[in-house]
C-alpha cells in the first residue's frame, strides 16, 4: 500500500476522521435525550471540540468561494470511480493500524445495506461514492475543509449549529451585511444559490453533477448538512423542490450512519457488481 496518505493526508485535531462521524452519530442516537446531548458536547473528545473550533473559525464566505472556484476547474485529477476509491483508501487513520481499509469499508457497507434494502440503482450508486469527496485530504486540505456539519455562509449561523459560540472568532461576524437572518441571500431562494461551508460533499458534487439523478446529488451535496436535514434549521433558504428532495437526503442519513457492521465486507468479490452499476452512470474517466 502506498504511504500516500500518512504524511500530508491527515492535517488537523482528528486522529482520524471517523472520529467526526462517531460524534454526528452519538448526537443524532434516536434514543438520546435533550440534556444528554448538551452534556454529549461538553465532553467531546478535545480534538473533536479543536475541529469544531478550526470549522468555525476558518470556513469564511470568503473562503468557500475561493474554494468553489479552485476546485470547479476539475484539475486536479483524471480517474475512474473505483480509481478513485482506492486513492481514497490510501489515506491511512494513524491511529488504527488494525484497520487499513476503512474509508471503502464505510462506502461499501453503506451501499450494500442500501441496496439489501431494494433502493433503486442510483441510490446504491450514491452510497457507494458519497464520501469519495474525503480525497481532498490528499491534496492537504485541512480537516476542517473537508469534513464536518456544513452551515450556510453569508448569512446569520444558526444556534442549532454544534458549538456555535465558535463562531465568534470567524471574521464573517464583524460583517453586518452577512449577520441578518437572510444575509447576501433571498429568503426561499432555493439552496443551490446558497452556499454551503466548504467540504467533501460540496466537492463531490461538483465532480458528479452531470451524470446522476437529482435525488443522488441531493444526497451527495447535502448529507452533512445537519442543521438543514436534522434540525430543519434554515428552512426559509430553501424552496418546495429542496424540500421535496430532502426527503431522499433524510433517508439516506441513516445509512451513513448506522450501516457499520462487524464483518468486512468483501471489496474484491463485491466489485463486479459496482464496476457495473459505475459504468451504467459514468464515463470510465472523470475530471476530479
Ligand atoms: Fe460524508
Ligand atoms: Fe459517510
Amino acid at each position: 500500500m502506498p504511504d500516500l496518505g500518512r504524511v500530508e493526508g491527515m492535517s488537523g485535531p482528528l486522529d482520524k476522521l471517523e472520529q467526526w462521524e462517531d460524534f454526528v452519530k452519538q448526537r443524532y442516537n434516536p434514543d438520546k435525550k435533550e440534556s444528554e446531548f448538551r452534556q454529549y458536547t461538553a465532553e467531546a473528545p478535545k480534538g473533536v471540540q479543536e475541529f469544531y473550533r478550526l470549522n468555525h473559525t476558518h470556513q469564511t464566505r470568503e473562503f468557500v468561494l475561493r474554494k468553489k472556484r479552485e476546485y470547479a476547474a476539475l484539475g486536479r485529477r483524471q480517474m475512474g470511480v473505483w480509481e478513485a476509491m482506492e486513492y481514497l483508501n490510501t489515506l491511512v487513520d494513524e491511529s488504527d493500524p488494525d484497520t487499513d481499509l476503512p474509508q471503502i469499508d464505510h462506502i461499501v457497507q453503506t451501499a450494500e445495506s442500501i441496496r439489501k434494502d431494494g433502493h433503486p440503482r442510483w441510490f446504491v450508486l450514491a452510497g457507494l461514492i458519497h464520501d469519495l469527496g474525503k480525497i481532498l485530504c490528499l491534496y492537504g486540505e485541512p480537516q476542517w475543509a473537508v469534513v464536518g456539519d456544513t452551515f450556510p455562509v453569508g448569512c446569520a449561523w444558526s444556534d442549532k449549529i454544534v458549538y456555535p459560540e465558535y463562531f465568534r472568532f470567524n471574521p464573517d461576524s464583524a460583517n453586518p451585511a452577512y449577520q441578518t437572518r437572510v444575509g447576501v441571500y433571498e429568503e426561499g431562494c432555493g439552496l443551490d444559490k446558497v452556499d454551503l461551508s466548504w467540504g467533501h460533499d460540496e466537492y463531490l458534487y461538483t465532480v458528479v453533477k452531470d451524470y446522476l439523478p437529482a435525488e443522488a446529488l441531493y444526497m451527495i451535496r447535502y448529507h452533512s448538512f445537519y442543521p438543514g436535514h436534522k434540525e430543519a434549521a434554515y428552512d426559509y433558504l430553501m424552496n418546495d423542490r429542496d424540500r421535496e428532495m430532502f426527503e431522499w437526503v433524510r433517508k439516506f442519513n441513516p445509512y451513513d450512519l448506522y450501516s457499520k457492521s462487524d464483518s468486512r465486507p468483501d471489496a474484491a468479490a463485491l466489485r463486479p457488481f459496482y464496476e457495473d452499476l459505475i459504468a451504467e452512470y459514468f464515463p470510465p474517466i472523470l475530471r476530479w
